[in-house]
């Protein structure tokens, strides 16, 4: 039988491309985000018909504890769960607005809690599961301006290292994705206000601002991050567990 995954926050970037490729290795998908569009749930009929997977569109705001669980709960569990909502602000912590401090917190590390604690019951009756963080380069490093996303993000790599040992003798890994930067609009939105703050044009904020980080001097793509994400769920990485995986053209080897 397929096994289903809940990817939170696919209707865009990452989580869309990772729910592609799910798709296209076989998985049902179940894509999600806080909005209830036509074109929302298009995007699942597009998956299904393209691929040939069960693919559905649920609704949930991931800064919603209960709505993350109702999440888990309306998609009949999951045997993969892709824990990959996200959203960014920029601002020295002296001006950071609470309310996005909080929103950062809530849907970028606190979602990661509730779906888990809802999905890990039904995949331990299954016998399997794989729990996939989306986690990011800034939680494993620093950058100023970001304090909220990185306090969230090396929040989601702690918390991955605690499921992966509560899970340990269990057919249930828990991992977290390191990316580096990929071009999805939550980047594209910084884009803009960079170039304004510098005097420059938007490429060059892209090679130099934004890429500077990275010594590949490319962005990853979506389809090489549902790929660690089809691979940290094949039998190959049956003993990989605890850990992160770094998808950042070398950023964080400097
Ligand atoms: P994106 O803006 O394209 O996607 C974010 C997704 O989260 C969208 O589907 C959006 O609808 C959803 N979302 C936002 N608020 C939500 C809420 N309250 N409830 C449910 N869904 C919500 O951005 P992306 O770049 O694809 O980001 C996806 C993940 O990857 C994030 O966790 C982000 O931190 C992480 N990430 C991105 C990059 C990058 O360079 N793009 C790098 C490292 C990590």
């Amino acid at each position: 039988m397929a096994k289903t995954a809940v990817i939170t926050g696919s209707n865009s970037g990452i989580g869309l491309g990772v729910a592609w490729e799910m798709a296209r290795a076989g998985v049902d998908v179940v894509l999600n985000s806080f909005t209830d569009d036509e074109k929302d749930h298009a995007l699942a009929t597009e998956i299904a018909k393209e691929t040939g997977v069960n693919a559905r569109y649920i609704q949930a705001d991931m800064s919603d504890g209960d709505a993350c669980r109702a999440l888990i709960e309306t998609a009949g569990g999951c045997d993969i769960l892709v824990n990959n909502a996200g959203i960014q602000h920029v601002s020295p912590i002296e001006d950071f607005p609470v309310e996005k401090w909080d929103a950062i917190i809530a849907i970028n590390m606190s979602s990661a809690f509730h779906t888990t604690a809802t999905a890990l019951p039904v995949m331990r009756e299954r016998g399997w599961g794989r729990i996939v963080n989306i986690a990011s380069a800034h939680g494993l490093t620093a950058s100023p301006f970001k304090s909220a996303y990185i306090a969230a993000k090396h929040g989601v790599v702690g918390m991955t290292k605690t499921v992966a040992l509560e899970t340990a003798r269990e057919q249930i890994t828990c991992n977290a994705i390191c990316p580096g930067y990929v071009l999805t609009p939550l980047v594209e939105a910084q884009i803009p206000d960079t170039a304004k703050k510098y005097g420059m044009t938007e490429e060059e904020v892209k090679q130099k601002v934004i890429l500077e980080r990275q010594p590949s001097k490319e962005f990853a793509t979506v389809e090489q991050l549902g790929g660690t994400v089809n691979f940290l769920c094949s039998d190959a990485a049956a003993q990989i567990t605890g850990t992160t995986i770094s998808v950042d053209g070398g950023w964080t080897a400097l």
